[in-house]
Formats: C-alpha cells, structure tokens, sequence
C-alpha cells in the first residue's frame, strides 16, 4: 500500500493526512511547531516535530521510502522551496507541493516539484463556477482548455436520450457519468433517457462547457 509523509500541518496539509486516514493509508506528519504535531498524534500514523529544511532529519526518518511526500508549507516560501529540493535530491518520487501564487509555483516545478497545487486559487474557480449558474455543482479544471463539469440536467434536455440531446455536436462535450439518487450510471448508454433531478458528469472544452452552464 502507497505510504505517504505530509510536511506542514496547516489547514490544507491537516486536511490531506487526515483524507488520507480515512481512506486508510499509512501517513507520517511532519511540522517543526510541536503544538501542531500534539493536535494530530492520536490522528495519523506517525506525527514528528523536526525543521525540513534540516536535511539529515529527513534522512533519518528514512523520507525517500515514502511514495509520495506533500510540502504543505505555505507563508514561508522559502522553506517550501528549499524542502522541495531536498527532497528530490534525497530521491523521493513523487513530491507534491502547495504554492500560493502563480510565480511560486513556477519555481517549484522548477526545483522538480512533481506536481504543484494551488487549493486557493482552484477552490476559489470552482466556488465562482458554482456561483454563476444554480446548476453547477462541481468544476474541476483540467488543464487550461478542457475542465470536468457536474450539472444538474438542464430542463430542455430532460426526457431526452443522451443521443438526442446531441450534447457532444452541439456543445462538444461528452457526458462520462450520470448521478441519479445514489446511483452512478459510469458510461451511459446513448439511449439512456435523461431523468429530472439527474447530475450530468460531462467533460469538453473550457468555452463549450460554458454554454451548458448557461443553459
Ligand atoms: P493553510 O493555508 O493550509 O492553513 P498556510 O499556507 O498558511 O497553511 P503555513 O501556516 O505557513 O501554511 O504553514 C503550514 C505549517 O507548516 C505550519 O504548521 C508550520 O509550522 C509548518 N512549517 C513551516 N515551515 C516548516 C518547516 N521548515 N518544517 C516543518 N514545518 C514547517
């Protein structure tokens, strides 16, 4: 089973080693603030107070057996950029850190940041998508051009078959899933009628999903 490390215990970093109990994974907490690690020992599999910038610290703790590690260090961008560092030249595989601003980000794929996320900056997009149209519930972007996008059916397709709606020449989206109650229909079929109250999980292009949200 994956085995992960969280390094800063924050809101987002305290949020993803603790996802990550519940869904049953082995996870080591790291924070220099002994307080933040008392909140969460009783929580996690492991929690240590240690400074990550300390690179021998990371060494002991035996860091590069871990198969993927999150920086959740966030005001202080110059640690978050120097651990990021140390831990990809200790040999850890997958590091994933949190940046705060777009720059920051930068500079960590440039110091071979696996992945970068910006939970800010991506929960304050998917609020403002959800915000615009009452029937958007959920939006998660892709890339720049392509985004996921779950929406309650509109009225004008309700009664019709996924064929008929036509979704994917008028709009140039694809439908992946449909949420019925608490059925998940993966893969609709094109007959699959389209029910009132259904959730619609569609995937297409940034401006086309628009006009659906408009719908
Ligand atoms: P969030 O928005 O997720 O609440 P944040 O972006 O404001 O967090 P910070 O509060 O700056 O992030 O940092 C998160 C945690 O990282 C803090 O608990 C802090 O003690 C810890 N931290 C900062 N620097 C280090 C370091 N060098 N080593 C270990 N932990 C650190």
């Amino acid at each position: 089973m994956k085995q992960f490390a969280v390094i800063g215990l924050g809101r987002f970093g305290t949020s993803v080693a603790q996802t990550l109990m519940m869904m049953g994974y082995e996870v080591l907490v790291i924070d220099e603030d002994q307080e933040k690690i008392q909140e969460v020992v009783n929580q996690v599999t492991h929690a240590i107070q240690a400074d990550a910038k300390d690179e021998n610290a990371l060494k002991a703790l035996g860091i590069r057996n871990f198969d993927v590690v999150i920086v959740a260090i966030g005001k202080d961008t110059e640690a978050s950029i120097l651990v990021t560092v140390i831990l990809k030249e200790l040999g850890v595989k997958c590091v994933v850190a949190k940046a705060r601003t777009e720059l920051h980000g930068k500079v960590l794929v440039k110091v071979g940041a696996d992945k970068v996320v910006f939970p800010e900056r991506d929960m304050g997009a998917r609020v403002a998508h959800s915000l615009v149209s009452s029937n958007v519930l959920d939006h998660i972007e892709l890339s720049p051009d392509y985004s996921i996008l779950e929406v309650v059916a509109p009225d004008l397709l309700v009664g019709k078959t996924l064929r008929q709606s036509d979704l994917r020449v008028k709009y140039g989206v694809t439908v992946m899933a449909v949420k019925r109650g608490r059925e998940i229909l993966v893969s609709p079929s094109p007959d699959e009628p389209i029910r009132e109250n259904d959730i619609l999980v569609a995937i297409g292009e940034n401006a086309k999903l628009r006009s659906i949200e408009r719908e």
